[in-house]
């Protein structure tokens, strides 16, 4: 069973359609990577899989079941598929650890002591050990960042969704960051990255997604969209950014 299946998704705001007939599919430990230009609704994208925006038409599936607008439903959704954001959202007046043990302990209801001991565990996987309770504004860009990744990965998700977790970063914080995404993507973490950093998709995923204009244009392997793109718009889009 796929993790995540998109069918003939749309999704508009007001008369605007932002996501034009999006269908695809994430399967267990895969990586892909979602690339386009500013505007081309890939955040929207995210948005809808983890139940943050409505849609339309077509159908979202997460592991076997469909995202509506029930609350009670996404709630299930969310705990299931982590998002981490360009912009960490971080909750500000909690250490690191407070903010990776919120989830579990308030969504979940899982029992206090094992989510600090868990929530600890996480943030030394992401080199954060030291930190712990520090405070949002006592780290950096990409601690802060990796506090998020961890605070996804506490959630035990099926899948975590990265929209553009590195476009916040000043560059010499960009590379801690990827690493670390890159580690879970090694360890079989299912992973949906919107993301500018070519390198990183060409290494790291197993299939790239090029969005223009809500329509999902080309998907392929790292080597066939980005080094070999069949569409204008791809060749156009690539020609621009690398
Ligand atoms: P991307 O992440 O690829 O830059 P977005 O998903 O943020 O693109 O946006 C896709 C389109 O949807 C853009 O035209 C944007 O202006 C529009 N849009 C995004 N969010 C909203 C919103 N809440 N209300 C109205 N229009 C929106
Ligand atoms: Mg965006």
């Amino acid at each position: 069973m796929s993790v995540i299946e998109l069918k003939h998704v749309r999704k508009s705001f007001g008369t605007h359609e932002v996501i034009s007939d999006v269908s695809f599919s994430v399967e267990p430990g895969e990586v892909v990577c979602i690339i386009g230009p500013s505007g081309s609704g890939k955040s929207t994208l995210l948005r809808c899989i983890n139940g943050l925006e409505t849609y339309q038409g077509g159908e979202i599936i997460v592991h076997g079941e469909s995202v509506d607008a029930t609350k009670s439903r996404i709630r299930g959704i969310r705990t299931r598929v982590s998002m981490v954001f360009q912009r960490f959202n971080l909750f500000p007046h909690r250490t690191a650890l407070e903010n990776v043990a919120e989830g579990p302990i308030y969504v979940k209801k899982e029992p206090r002591a094992e989510v600090y001991a868990r929530s600890r565990e996480l943030l030394a996987r992401v080199g954060l050990g030291a930190k712990m309770d520090a405070y949002p504004a006592q780290l950096s860009g990409g601690q802060q960042q990796r506090v998020a990744i961890a605070r996804a990965l506490g959630m035990n998700p099926d899948a975590i969704l990265f929209d553009e977790p590195t476009s916040a970063l000043d560059p010499e914080l960009v590379g801690e960051v990827l690493s670390v995404m890159r580690s879970l993507a090694d360890e079989g973490m299912t992973m949906v990255v919107v993301t500018h950093e070519m390198g990183f998709a060409r290494e790291v995923a197993d299939r790239v997604l090029f969005l223009d204009g809500g329509v999902l244009v080309e998907q392929g392997s790292p080597d066939e969209v980005l080094g070999r793109p069949q569409n204008a718009r791809t060749q156009d889009f690539l020609r621009r950014v690398l």
